[in-house]
């Protein structure tokens, strides 16, 4: 898809067959016990919505798709019988975590089955260098298994509760990814996958072939369990400074986040934005560009000389572990929730990314009305949020064009179809999905 589209067809939800949705329900019902499958109308609209609404674009074409029957999964050895079930009765299968995703990716489009694998998260092992979960794990969990020996997740996004299976086919990196770039990066040791055939398996894939269910939201096959690596915990310092101005800051970030060790997270807002996050007037100062890293400790002292080399101000240093997940929740796409609730129906955001977000920052906010960057220093190119006044649908269209005539990257986060690797998730999926029962409606053919 071209990523300067932000319009997306309404993609009218298919009403499923009644005679075949009532015997589906059934055979669920005997499989699982009633408590499992759910088709309450309260349940199903919960399992029918994520962040979506962050995009006024996507808000606008609400609901988008309605679940019929919710199953709850406690136990990931019965989905690929569940699966093979609702593909025999010829009904759609939206896998489900915690519903953190941002762009619709977790919302039935065709109805049918909504599989919320939230309770199946038990931690199975931690080993030397890596951990397995079942999918419905949370990041935060798993980092907490791992520290007990002696160890840290590569990564984890901003969303710290956010599921193991749902960060894996919806997100993309977060607190690690300086060192460690996206979650597609060799993060991922092995999957246990279903596919949605009426046979019902389990398959293990392992490297290059598990890269496939990356950010494809589950169009390939369904996660049951992960095996993502783990590295020598550190403890992590969360170091708060501020700058007068973003300019200022800009340049800092730039050399905190090619730095050694490397930092864990560099992130920084406009002043608007920083006067918006949780209050904390010791480290985020009102009307003060802010900057904010998780480093290790033996860094503290260097990263401190070079934010005030660039003319920034150390605000306050916050050793441990705890503070930096604290951090972590005000990175990413958290500075634009914090800016879209204290000013509801204003905003809207565009991912960006690339070295022209350093150095042709006034070009960047030149672009749209009240355009205010969130930054974050990343593996290879800066990437980061560019909020902004929303106006239409047009008026961001003709946005990202010009971004992208100044060097800026651009993701669209104004609509719901895979838009990572789509050919390969297209191939992959005409052989584990020869229906189009999974998630359908996310890929585009
Ligand atoms: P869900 O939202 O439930 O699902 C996400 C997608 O994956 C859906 O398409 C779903 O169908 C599919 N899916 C879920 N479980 C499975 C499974 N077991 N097998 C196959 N497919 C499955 N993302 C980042 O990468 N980094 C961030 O720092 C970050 N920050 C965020 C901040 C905010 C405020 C918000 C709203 C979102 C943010 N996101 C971020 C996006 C989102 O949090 C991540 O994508 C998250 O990891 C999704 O996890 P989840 O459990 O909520 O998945």
């Amino acid at each position: 898809m071209d990523s300067t589209e932000v319009m997306v067809s309404p993609d009218p939800t298919t009403r499923q067959v009644p005679d075949r949705l009532e015997a589906l329900v059934d055979a669920l019902r005997a499989l699982l016990g009633d408590g499992a499958v759910s088709t309450d109308l309260s349940a199903r609209e919960r399992a029918s919505v994520d962040g979506a609404p962050m995009s006024p674009i996507l808000a606008a074409q609400l609901p988008l798709g309605l679940a019929d029957i919710v199953v709850f999964v406690k136990d990931p050895a019965t989905v690929p019988e569940i699966i093979a079930l609702a593909v025999g009765h010829g009904i759609p299968i939206t896998p489900r975590g915690k519903g953190t995703g941002n762009y619709g990716q977790a919302i039935p489009l065709h109805g049918g089955v909504v599989l919320d694998l939230s309770r199946a998260s038990r931690i199975l092992e931690v080993g030397d260098g890596f951990i397995t979960a079942e999918a419905g794990a949370t990041l935060i969990a798993m980092e907490k298994a791992a520290r007990k020996t002696g160890q840290q997740l590569w990564m984890y996004p901003s969303t710290t509760g956010s599921s193991i299976g749902g960060f894996l086919a919806g997100g993309s990196g977060g607190t690690g990814s300086i060192a460690h770039g996206s979650n597609d990066s060799g993060f991922v040791v092995a999957l246990d996958v279903v596919h949605g055939w009426t046979d019902p398996q389990l398959i293990s894939v392992e490297g290059e072939r598990a890269s496939g269910y990356v950010h494809a939201y589950g169009v390939t096959g369904i996660i049951l369990r992960a095996t993502v690596k783990l590295e020598p915990a550190q403890e992590w310092s969360s170091l708060y400074a501020s700058f007068d101005t973003f300019a200022e800051a800009l340049p800092a970030v730039r050399d905190l986040g090619r730095s050694s060790p490397s930092p864990r997270l560099v992130s920084a807002d406009v002043p608007f934005v920083a006067n918006v996050l949780p209050s904390d007037p010791e480290g985020i100062p009102s009307d003060r560009a802010s900057l904010r890293a998780i480093v290790d400790p033996d860094a503290v002292d260097a990263a401190s000389a070079l934010i005030e080399s660039h003319g920034g101000r150390v605000e306050v240093v916050r050793p441990g572990f705890r503070g930096s997940v604290k951090l972590s929740m005000l990175s990413y796409n958290h500075p634009t929730y914090h800016l879209q609730k204290s000013d509801p129906d204003r905003y809207f955001h565009l991912e960006v990314g690339g070295e022209a977000l350093f150095d042709r920052i006034d070009d960047v906010h030149a672009v749209f009305p009240g355009s205010m960057l969130h930054i974050e220093a990343a593996h290879t190119v800066p990437i980061g949020m560019l909020n902004a006044l929303y106006e239409s649908p047009e008026q961001v269209a003709a946005g990202i064009t010009r971004l992208q005539e100044i060097g800026v990257g651009v993701h669209s986060p104004h609509q719901y179809y895979v838009d990572y690797k789509v050919d390969s998730a297209r191939a992959l999926a005409a052989v584990n999905d020869p229906a189009g029962l999974l998630n359908p409606g996310k890929l585009v053919t």
